[in-house]
């Protein structure tokens, strides 16, 4: 990969996605997304690992777009469920739930527990090619008594991070949001890898 000259499909539907990884990027990967016509093929995100389902996605669209393709998987690991909902955290719950409710269920189920520690973990894939190339960001932080704040989606409003003064992802803005994420780290890393082994 030769800095951002080599256009890189988002294996993502979410144009919001696609705006976050390209600000996160620097302008150090040339992000786009992923080709509408022909239809991307459907992945299966039922993989074990966040790593697993990374790379699936990403293998797919790099075959679609017969170039690179980048595809991320992010979970939820709360330590008093034994680490759930982790890889499974967008469908925690079950089909009919939407994201406040997931944010319910989830408040439910730790019930009055002290043991309030979790993290976000985000995983990044990179094909291009014979080359793969993965990268892990962690934030940890806690799970609030009660939701707070209207901003970000998913578990945000549940997620009291680490360096945010006790406030929730739901309470900072996205900027602040996007200095500390477990999507900014990932992509800290997965630029490091590139530049320590460029093509
Ligand atoms: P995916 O990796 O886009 O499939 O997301 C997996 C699940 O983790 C979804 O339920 C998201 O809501 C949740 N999630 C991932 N990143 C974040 C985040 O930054 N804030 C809140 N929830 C998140």
């Amino acid at each position: 990969m030769s800095g951002a000259s080599r256009a890189i499909a988002l294996a993502s539907r979410n144009a919001g996605k696609l705006a976050e990884l390209r600000a996160l990027a620097g302008g150090r990967l040339d992000l786009v997304a992923m080709p509408s016509d022909p239809a991307p093929p459907e992945v299966e995100e039922d993989g074990d690992t966040y790593e697993a389902n990374a790379l699936a996605k990403a293998r797919a669209i790099a075959r679609h777009v017969k170039g690179p393709a980048l595809a991320d998987d992010s979970g939820l690991e709360v330590d008093a469920l034994g680490g759930r909902p982790g890889v499974r955290s967008a469908r925690y719950g079950g089909e009919g739930l939407d994201d406040a409710g997931r944010c319910r269920r989830l408040l439910d189920e730790i019930g009055d527990r002290a043991d309030r520690g979790a993290r976000f973990v985000c995983v990044l894939a990179l094909v291009d090619g014979e080359r793969e190339v993965l990268a892990r960001g962690v934030l940890e932080g806690e799970i609030a008594r009660a939701p707070r704040g209207a901003s970000g989606f998913g578990y945000d409003p549940v997620f009291v991070a680490a360096g945010l003064g006790g406030r929730t992802f739901a309470e900072a803005s996205a900027e602040e949001k996007n200095r500390i994420s477990h999507r900014a780290r990932a992509m800290a890393a997965l630029l490091e890898r590139l530049a320590a082994a460029p093509r």
